[in-house]
């Protein structure tokens, strides 16, 4: 500082020390900033904030933000990473970066509802055509890819009804027709199965092009922060997705990075421990008197279950991985009026959207009003979707089994 300077208020601003280098912690330091400082006019008319080479604005990335891209990279087996503020953020960013008037996407019928909500009303305003197809039916898919295909999103199982895809199967037909594929990895989070490298052979021979991740789920596990990711291994397309989140002016706060960079360590323990938990009472649950299908693809009998265990199988010395979510399907003899008193009468399954926070939840839902495609591979009946927490177990089995006896008593 050459400029005189006594003005306690300018010094406090601009002060003289600057602390030793060096500094190493478990945890990396959260920078946060709009303005990012340029040391001289050439360094600033040089900015590039295309790449991870320097920092040219907050929006566009700091130290703290490329370090958790950088991880998700890891978790995923990408190379590029983009942060936006919500799991349906990355998934909007990916259409609007991709798709044009005149262009169509796929989504499977059983998919996030909002990516459907997404195609069928934003994307129809700006002449973007969507078609749904069977996500249990490949040739379904490929009977629906036409020369105006530009997407086609994955999701592996299905949102809420959990049928597990043959999604190798798919991706082979998206890049056996040259479409660009995009998986919904919500579920997976780069735990179950490695998106970039389905063969599971470390070659990323058949692989998706584009990993959306709801970081709200299990990389963030406290239920306390909303962020989501786009990952991907092409940098031209990485480039493509990065310029539309760039004009778009999506940014994610310093804080809420700082808490997946401290959650995510733990998110492999913690993804196990919900599984076996998540198995143990949905087994449980197929033993129910009024439940009538159990639907968790690691369980024998669940729609898919084959392709969970092609894809899933051999992690966990052959146990398998699956996310701590199940659907059950209660008795069409009991009415809609006592499957809501069950959920009302759970205590600790709280009745709320989301998932893989340290808290049980439940969600009864109208599935035929979410559905347009058949779905044979369902028993008719009542459908309530759990989350499983971090709870201990027999507690959760006996608070289902009171509930289930104050609602569905003969
Ligand atoms: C929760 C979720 C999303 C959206 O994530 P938000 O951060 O809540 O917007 C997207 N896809 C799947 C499969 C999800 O479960």
């Amino acid at each position: 500082m050459n400029a005189p300077v006594h003005d306690l208020s300018t010094r406090i601003v601009h002060h003289e020390y600057t602390p030793p280098a060096g500094f190493l912690a478990p945890q990396p330091g959260v920078f946060k900033a709009s303005t990012v400082i340029f040391p001289n006019v050439a360094a600033m008319r040089a900015r590039e904030w295309k790449d991870k080479s320097s920092y040219t604005y907050g929006l566009h990335g700091t130290p703290t933000t490329y370090q958790l891209e950088e991880r998700l990279c890891t978790l995923e087996g990408g190379q590029q990473c983009l942060l936006v503020p919500s799991g349906l953020a990355a998934i909007a960013t990916v259409a609007l970066a991709l798709l044009r008037a005149g262009d169509e996407v796929l989504i499977p019928d059983n998919a996030y509802g909002p990516n459907k909500a997404l195609a069928e009303v934003e994307l129809k305003h700006y002449g973007i055509r969507h078609v749904l197809y069977d996500a249990m039916d490949p040739a379904d898919l490929a009977a629906k890819i036409t020369p105006a295909t530009r997407l086609v999103w994955l999701e592996a199982p299905g949102s809420v009804t959990l049928e597990f895809p043959n999604l190798r199967e798919m991706a082979r037909i998206c890049r056996e027709r040259g479409v660009t594929s995009a998986l919904d990895n919500t579920w997976g989070a780069g735990l179950a199965f490695a998106p970039f490298d389905l063969e599971g052979d470390g070659s990323s021979s058949l692989a998706v092009d584009i990993s959306a991740h709801a970081l709200t789920k299990y990389p963030s596990g406290g239920g306390d922060v909303l962020m989501g990711s786009i990952i991907t291994r092409d940098e031209p397309l990485h480039l493509k997705i990065k310029l539309t989140h760039m004009r778009l002016g999506l940014g994610v706060g310093a804080n809420d990075v700082e808490a997946v960079l401290r959650a995510l360590p733990s998110v492999g323990l913690r993804y196990r421990a919900h599984d076996i938990a998540a198995r143990e009472l949905a087994r449980w649950m197929g033993a129910q008197e009024a439940v009538v299908q159990v639907l968790h693809p690691a369980l024998a009998g669940s729609p898919g279950h084959e392709h969970w265990k092609a894809l899933c199988g051999s992690a966990n010395q052959g146990d398998g991985a699956a996310a701590g979510l199940f659907s059950v399907v209660i008795d069409p003899r009991y009415t809609q009026a006592q499957v809501d008193r069950f959920c009302d009468s759970l205590r600790l399954f709280k009745l709320g959207y989301s998932w893989g926070g340290p808290m049980s939840l439940v969600v009864p839902y109208d599935l035929p009003s979410m559905r347009k495609c058949a779905t044979p591979q369902l028993r008719p009946g009542t459908l309530v979707r759990f989350s499983i927490g971090l709870e201990s177990v027999e507690d959760l089995r006996r608070d289902l089994a009171q509930a289930l006896a104050l609602a569905f008593a003969a």
